[in-house]
């Protein structure tokens, strides 16, 4: 028996793969139910194709929207980059999905057994015995079981006990989220923007015929905390200078649907495993929000687990699992670090869009393929 905490992307997908592969588990979540939090979130094709196989594809298609084509501009809305996702589509099957993120959480609950998800059961501590692990939770009840997963997200409970020593880093660079109850003009419904500027960047893209969502990134100490009652005039104050577009859908979008988050990642550690416990998701490897693929990497891990688990039957499979992911999982830690770093530049912000603006596609596309490639 296999026993998840968290009912997150990586939890819950973790449980679909289980499911589709009979591998026994019980997940187990903090959260009375499912939360509607939350904004919009890209399914890059490597995430796409795990939800295939997860057999939910139909049901996070049916909410969510196709991007096929996703461009870096600058803040006026000049073209840098433009990557048609098309090639992407013809290789690994799909574009891009944007999607809202409760939408998706829903989509992935509603084809788990309601029996195998308890709620409202927050993990407290573990208990490494003979030949099993007993878990304790918050609220006085224990479970035992084989092996324990924890994809308890970034703040993870599970890794705080496992290994005592991790850092969150915070990137210094603040994120507010909003979604627009209206669609985007035509000419915008398939594309994903992101407009750079001198220190803020602002992205966009829709996510079903009523709904559009948006992102404002800017340099900033950590744990500032908003007025909401001038929230919205200060965006739009801060993005005066870019396409009119951004002012739009700032105006447009209920100050109750507008979050703001502090981008930090988890400094890589160097193990997600310690015999029958293993970490997966944000837990073990939380990436910055610059590529889109904490999620994906997420949803990656539980392909990758449960295919471990039901191909290496006798052999140590969280060590076989860290063994596989390790590398490629760091690799992207690095990159999108840095790409926020790049993203949001005070100065020197010309030559940046210069270089950014001759950059071969292909060399782009390159790159944005090794990261779809879901390879066996
Ligand atoms: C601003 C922003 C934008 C992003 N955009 C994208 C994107 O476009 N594409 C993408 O792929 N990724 C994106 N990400 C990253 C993505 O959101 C995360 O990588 C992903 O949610 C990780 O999934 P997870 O299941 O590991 O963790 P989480 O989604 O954080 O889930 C953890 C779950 O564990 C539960 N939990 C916590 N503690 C306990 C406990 N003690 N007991 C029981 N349950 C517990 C929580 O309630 C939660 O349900 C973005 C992140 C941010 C911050």
């Amino acid at each position: 028996m296999y026993t998840i905490i968290g009912a997150g992307i990586g939890g819950l997908t973790t449980a679909l793969v289980f499911e589709k592969l009979n591998i026994k588990y019980q997940l187990f979540e903090k959260s009375k139910a499912p939360n509607a939090l939350g904004a919009g979130i890209w399914l890059a094709p490597n995430a796409l194709q795990v939800l295939e196989f997860a057999g939910v594809l139909d049901a996070i298609f049916k909410v969510g929207n196709v991007v096929n084509r996703i461009t870096l501009s600058n803040e006026k809305l000049k073209l840098l980059v433009d990557s048609s996702q098309l090639p992407a589509k013809e290789k690994y099957g799909f574009s891009t999905l944007a999607i809202h993120r409760a939408k998706l959480q829903l989509a992935l609950i509603e084809a788990i057994p309601k029996d195998k998800i308890h709620w409202n059961k927050a993990f407290k501590s573990f208990k490494q015995l003979n030949n099993t692990v007993s878990v304790d939770f918050t609220d006085g009840s224990q479970t035992e079981t084989k092996y324990l997963i924890g994809a308890d997200g970034i703040n993870s409970k599970v890794r705080s006990q496992l290994f005592t020593k991790s850092q969150i880093r915070y990137s210094g660079q603040t994120c507010w989220r909003g979604v627009m109850k209206t669609a985007l003009p035509p000419e915008y419904k398939d594309r994903g923007i992101e407009m750079w500027g001198k220190g803020i960047r602002f992205g966009l893209s829709q996510l079903s015929n009523n709904e559009t969502s948006w992102f404002a990134v800017k340099n900033s100490e950590a744990f500032q905390k908003d007025d909401k009652t001038v929230l919205k005039e200060k965006l739009s104050t801060l993005y005066k200078d870019f396409h009119p577009i951004v002012q739009e859908l700032i105006n447009n979008t209920d100050i109750k649907d507008i979050l703001r988050n502090d981008i930090t990642d988890l400094k890589p550690i160097k193990h997600w495993q310690k015999d029958t416990i293993c970490l997966i998701g944000d837990a073990a490897h939380a990436i910055t929000p610059n590529m889109g693929q904490g999620g994906a990497q997420a949803i990656e891990d539980a392909y990758y687990l449960g295919k471990l688990i039901v191909e290496n039957k006798n052999k140590n499979i969280f060590e076989q699992f860290e063994k596989k992911r390790y590398k490629r999982v760091n690799s992207i830690v690095k990159q999108s670090w840095y790409t926020g770093k790049i993203a949001n530049l005070k100065t020197g912000t010309t030559i940046r869009n210069n270089i950014f603006s001759i950059i071969p596609t292909k060399l782009i596309d390159r790159n944005m393929h090794s990261v779809y490639n879901l390879k066996d």
